[in-house]
């Protein structure tokens, strides 16, 4: 029942079930997991004195006048007498579906934000309108409205539709229950997010409600089983000694432009021990934005090299690949060490012949996207795998590891590298085991960026600031933390912030990337912004930590008070990254919290990555600022590893119990939750 494909589900016809799957979406359970963003109240009428701009009402009333104001786009407005009070329905472009807009005399009822206009009269933009039959009971729903992140250009009322009929066919067949002792059934709690009772809204939004915490549980039981099963695995696995047979390293080292800190060298001692067991390292390499990760890389790859082995180098994007790539090279390719680019945009003809070198062995460093996991990549001696800020690379991707190894019992080293601080719990449950190092001191020479925080009721002036350094030569990000209007309507949207940027400033080259687009949608945008053809990339968080753009020198962050420390200081480190002068402006929504007024005194005050994030995790109030589904930390489905902390033992005491009395839950569990990573793996 859960795998029913989402095209058999009430109202998604073949153009709803491409952007489904464009999302991700292909099941019934995908779509019940594709959760609320937040929820309306539409269970009650907005009596008249609490009518004031800026609140989301819901009005009955008879439309009194209808009529197309012309201006060089015409608006149509519908006056509308409710409660004695008289608002203006507005609607934009509506040229051509006026038709559709109730008549004089019509019964609605509309649900909207309230604005005034420049007279001070009350309106609403695009409400959303229901005509009211004067003949029959028109009842207000009794649950609250769910409104989900977009998917596409569908609209909100096909998800809904969708979801209840999901909902509907579960209640008639309901799955199995494969946690021990839960106080909430599984299709009850989907059914308590989905339609959702008033007052549970707050509950629900920042995850703290019972069926939420229901479902992370279940989930992070199902992600503890699979890590047993990997370190199980693991502990049985041999992997190549990699030890040197030439000078390669100590040359690369003395060729440098500089001098290892004492950090790297020390990291370097552990790391050039450890590769040469004849057990796989398996380590995560923690390290500031621009604390100098990638030279470790190199040495890395230059003692699997001197050792007769080869290195691939996984990089979440083309645009970091190549980057990658770049840095290599020029520290390889001197030395003699063989090094290529592998990525899926590549030429066939090349792709082909590097895939020979890789096979024969001639080709020993390749760098690529998760391209180089797939079936026809084959290596001649593969001894060490680096994931540069990969995050989805959990335990299923390096159990597919073992795949690419020389021998059935063998498997390559592995080196994961990430510029976000996670905490040691959540990352034991990405990866199973793993070691840790910390680069926690910079490179000498870096400048700080000066910070500033500014209400956005001063964003116009940020904007025109921004504009004239434009025309001097500075390129800027401008960040959004939502994609469009739908999603929310208390923060700024990236559509909405680049339209605006354009329309301000015609001269303006500004380019856009957010989530929803394709990945080669996002690296050509990254790409022209790159190589100067843009001044202002308007982006959600989707810019990829680690991209590397000397020129970018000034960072615009919107809704700031929504991020958490750690998030935006990694956004912060997108600029600075050069020799000019940089600043990072957060513009924040008046009136801040108290915590929100001590993250961004902090942010403003500190540069260091670590501690911010220590600093974060105790200031994060619960569903104060987005967690880290919204920062690309994770790939879960449900939980939140910072949220749902207390989570975590409870999840061990229920895999313990299943592996011990229920050992037949444990691959329906794997399969309910963890498939679609494995999709990943697979693709
Ligand atoms: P990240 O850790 O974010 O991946 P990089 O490896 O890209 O950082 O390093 C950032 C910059 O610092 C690069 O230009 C790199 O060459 C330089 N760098 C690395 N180590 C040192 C060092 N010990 N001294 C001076 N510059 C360094
Ligand atoms: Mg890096």
């Amino acid at each position: 029942m859960l795998s029913t494909p989402v095209n058999q589900l009430a109202g998604v016809g073949p153009a709803a079930e491409d952007s489904l799957h464009k999302a991700g979406i292909f099941t019934l359970w995908d779509l019940l997991l594709h959760l609320p963003l937040r929820y309306e109240d539409r269970t009650q009428l907005t009596p008249a004195n609490e009518c004031q701009a800026g609140k989301l009402v819901q009005l009955e009333g008879i439309i009194n006048r209808s009529q197309e104001v012309p201006a060089r786009r015409p608006i149509h407005v519908l006056s509308l007498q409710s409660q004695g009070l008289l608002i203006q329905l507005k609607f934009l472009n509506y040229q051509k579906w006026s038709h559709t807009l109730p008549k004089v005399g019509q019964s609605v009822r509309v649900f909207g934000q309230l604005r005034s206009d420049m007279h001070g009269q009350l309106e609403l933009l695009h409400p959303t309108m229901t005509r009211l039959d004067a003949h029959k009971p028109n009842p207000l729903p009794d649950r609250l409205t769910a409104v989900y992140p977009s998917v596409g250009t569908l609209k909100q009322a096909l998800m809904r539709k969708a979801i209840a009929d999901a909902l509907a066919r579960l209640s008639q067949q309901p799955p199995s229950e494969l946690l021990y002792q839960t106080h909430i059934t599984l299709i009850e709690a989907l059914k308590a997010v989905h339609l959702a009772k008033p007052g549970d809204a707050l509950a629900l939004s920042t995850g703290q409600h019972p069926a939420i915490q229901r479902l992370a549980l279940e989930e992070l039981t199902a992600q503890q089983l699979l890590a047993r099963q990997a370190r199980h695995a693991f502990a049985q696995s041999e992997a190549p000694a990699l030890v040197a047979q030439t000078s390669l390293v100590t040359q690369l080292i003395e060729r440098l432009p500089f001098q290892l800190t004492q950090g790297q060298a020390h990291i370097w001692a552990t790391i050039a021990e450890e590769l040469q067991q004849p057990h796989p390292m398996h380590r995560l390499l923690q390290g500031d934005v621009g604390s100098g990760k990638t030279v470790l890389a190199a040495l890395a790859a230059a003692q699997a090299a001197s050792a007769g082995y080869q290195t691939s180098i996984m990089a979440p994007t083309e645009i970091l690949a190549e980057q990658l790539d770049a840095s290599l090279n020029e520290w390889l390719t001197p030395l003699g060490v063989s090094c290529a680019l592998l990525t899926a945009s590549a030429k066939a003809a090349e792709k082909r012949q590097k895939l020979i070198d890789l096979l024969d062995g001639s080709l020993q460093v390749v760098v690529g996207t998760h391209a180089l996991f797939q079936e026809q990549v084959n290596y001649h001696k593969l001894g060490l795998v680096i994931v540069d800020e990969q995050h989805r690379f959990g335990v299923e991707q390096r159990l597919a590891l073992k795949n690419k190894g020389t021998h059935a019992s063998q498997m390559p080293h592995l080196l994961l590298m990430t510029a976000t601080p996670i905490p040691r719990t959540l990352a034991m449950s990405l990866y199973g085991d793993l070691s840790v190092s910390n680069l926690t001191e910079r490179p000498p020479g870096r400048q700080t960026i000066e910070t500033v925080v500014i209400p956005e009721t001063r964003r116009d002036q940020v904007a025109e600031r921004l504009a004239s350094a434009c025309q001097q030569g500075t390129q800027a990000y401008w960040v959004s933390p939502f994609v469009q209007m739908s999603e929310s309507i208390e923060a700024h949207n990236v559509k909405d912030t680049a339209q605006w940027l354009k329309g301000r400033f015609p001269a303006l080259r500004v380019g856009l990337v957010h989530g929803q687009l394709t990945h080669t949608e996002k690296d050509k945008q990254m790409q022209a912004f790159k190589a100067g053809y843009l001044d202002v990339l308007v982006a959600t968080t989707v810019i990829e930590v680690g991209v590397n753009v000397p020129n970018a020198s000034l960072m615009i962050i919107d809704n700031s008070e929504r991020y958490g420390l750690a998030q935006l200081h990694q956004l912060r480190g997108r600029v600075g990254r050069g020799s000019l002068k940089s600043s990072c402006v957060l513009l924040y929504k008046p009136p801040l919290s108290e915590q929100g007024q001590a993250r961004l005194e902090a942010i403003r005050h500190s540069q260091d990555g670590f501690a911010l994030a220590e600093l974060d995790l105790q200031l994060r109030g619960p569903g104060e600022v987005l967690g880290t589904r919204q920062t690309g930390l994770s790939e879960w489905r449900i939980a939140d590893l910072l949220r749902d902390a207390k989570l975590h033992q409870p999840a061990m005491a229920q895999a313990q119990w299943i592996e011990q009395h229920t050992p037949e839950r444990i691959a329906p569990l794997i399969e309910r939750w963890l498939s679609n990573r494995l999709r990943f793996v697979q693709a």
